[in-house]
């Protein structure tokens, strides 16, 4: 039977579930309080230059078409292009960028002398990772977990040699592995993408390197990231999906054990059979909810991943020594990683990742021109909840970038936006600013994490990063498939 079903929020994980369950024939109506959909995944507009907000490039691309492929879509709406090198690293110690590629010979010559044998060591490392993530995408990662018994049970069938990668962390895996300061760093990057450090980050997900630099890469999606919200907007007008933006949900109406409907900030109420919450999983239980595992004092206690600041800018000219995505780094990698998620002051001496997408897509700024996206992760709102020192921390990145990347940057700007913690935080309900939503330690995956059906309300499911099986584009498409299987087994609905 048909059913009617309301999402909140229209992040990457509310547009998927509308595309699933429309799809199927159900009425869905996506209640979104930005004006605009995508959640993190948003695009900027200003003065001829064109930005995505958040996201820049995703991995895991097979979980997109299984997406479109599940719904009836043969041909993928979207082009998507391979990163290749996937990014360059500037830093502080070394004049020249080091580029990144997937091709570990040509990763050798970039960083010789510096780590003799990288190609075998990087070889062995990364087929070790290919082994852990293979043992565990299916059964942990793509896996509904009623209890907590029925987790660690799944958890036994992952095979004991990789039992190490619970108790070391990423960094020490690293370590053990290359000995050249600048390859160890470049191998745990990866662990900003989790919104955490290296030196908190178990090595389980050095399985990420394995994606990023083996198994599936990095892309982008042709015309800007953007493009992938556009194509699923489309999709959704044709399946009769309805939008309501500048909604925000305030209040849930319960009977029964049972959401019966649910009340925006107008007073107005939404009814529906089925609820799906695309709102941050654990805030949207403590401050929507009101329920008592998740207060503002035990919300506080829980790991989450660093906040996003930052800037937009249009340029004038062309800056040849970048390319589509770089990472600036200074020369204090574990005191500044030790030291970032708690401090109550702005870094002095930035890290920060720098994507220019009119690299690849002209359109995106006027001719003669590049558009400069920044992102400097940084302290969230429970230890920094003052941001009026953002121009100055502006300044000082878009200074060091200037030196760093030889072109007069600040004297060439067109156009200029921040966005810090606290913009992040008011404009997508990130709880605190944080800008992937719940770490992924130990404690908070699996059946640990919020789980993507409410304990206490029949009818009433998540979708997104906070809940399973966690963060990032391809994750949240998976959490979108993990509610059909729950809808499939509780209401028949496949
Ligand atoms: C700066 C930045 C860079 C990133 N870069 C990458 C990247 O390169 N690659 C990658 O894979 N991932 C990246 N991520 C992570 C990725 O953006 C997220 O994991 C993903 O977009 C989350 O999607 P979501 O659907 O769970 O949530 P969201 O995108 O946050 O969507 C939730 C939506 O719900 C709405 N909402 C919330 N509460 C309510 C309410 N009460 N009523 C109505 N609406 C509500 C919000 O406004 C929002 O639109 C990045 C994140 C950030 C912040």
């Amino acid at each position: 039977m048909k059913k009617e079903f309301v999402i909140i929020g229209s992040g990457l994980g509310g547009l998927s579930m509308a595309l699933r369950l429309s799809s199927k024939g159900h009425k869905v109506t996506v209640l979104e309080k930005h004006s605009t959909p995508g959640g993190r995944l948003n695009q900027l507009k200003m003065d001829g230059f064109t930005f995505d907000v958040g996201p820049s490039f995703m991995s895991m691309t097979y979980e997109l078409e299984e997406l479109f492929k599940s719904c009836g879509i043969n041909q993928m709406p979207v082009n998507l292009q391979e990163l290749d090198p996937i990014y360059q690293v500037f830093f502080a110690q070394h004049k020249r960028p080091f580029r990144i590629f997937k091709d570990l010979k040509k990763l050798e010559e970039e960083f010789a002398p510096l780590e003799p044998d990288l190609a075998k060591k990087a070889d062995a490392y990364l087929k070790r990772a290919g082994e852990f993530f293979h043992d565990t995408e299916d059964k942990v990662v793509k896996s509904n977990f009623d209890s907590k018994l029925q987790y660690i049970l799944k958890l036994t069938g992952v095979p004991l040699k990789h039992l190490p990668y619970l108790f070391r962390t990423m960094w020490s895996e690293v370590e053990r592995t290359f000995s050249s300061e600048e390859v160890r760093v470049i191998f745990s990057l990866v662990a900003f993408f989790l919104g955490s450090t290296p030196f908190q980050t178990p090595s389980v997900y050095s399985l990420l390197n394995y994606t990023e630099m083996r198994h599936n890469g990095y892309w982008k999606v042709e015309g800007g990231m953007y493009a992938l919200v556009e194509a699923l907007m489309k999709l959704l007008a044709e399946r009769k999906v309805e939008f309501a933006f500048n909604t925000e949900i305030v209040k849930v109406n319960e009977n029964g054990g049972k959401v019966t409907s649910v009340t925006d900030q107008n007073g107005k109420e939404w009814k529906a059979d089925i609820f799906i919450s695309n709102s941050d999983a654990a805030s949207f239980r403590g401050q929507i909810l009101k329920r008592k595992n998740f207060t503002e004092e035990k919300l506080d206690k829980m790991h989450w991943t660093l906040a996003p600041f930052t800037i937009y800018l249009g340029v004038k000219g062309n800056i040849p020594t970048l390319m589509h995505h770089n990472y600036f780094l200074g020369s204090n990698f574990r005191g500044y990683a030790d030291t970032i998620f708690t401090s109550s002051i702005s870094p002095q001496k930035p890290y920060y990742y720098v994507n220019v997408s009119s690299k690849s897509t002209p359109s995106c700024a006027p001719e003669g021109h590049e558009n400069i996206f920044i992102l400097c992760p940084v302290p969230d709102l429970r230890f920094k909840p003052d941001w009026a020192d953002r121009e100055e921390l502006a300044n000082n990145i878009i200074d060091d970038l200037s030196e760093r990347c030889g072109y007069d940057i600040s004297a060439n700007i067109v156009t200029q936006k921040i966005l810090d913690p606290i913009d992040w935080a008011k404009t997508f309900n990130l709880y605190k600013g944080s800008g992937l939503g719940l770490a992924h330690d130990m404690d908070q995956v699996g059946a640990f994490r919020p789980k993507n059906k409410d304990e206490q309300l029949d009818n009433l499911y998540y979708v997104g990063a906070s809940t399973t099986p966690g963060t990032g584009l391809p994750m949240v498409v998976i959490s979108s498939r993990l509610i059909m299987e729950r809808l499939g087994k509780e209401y028949g609905i496949v």
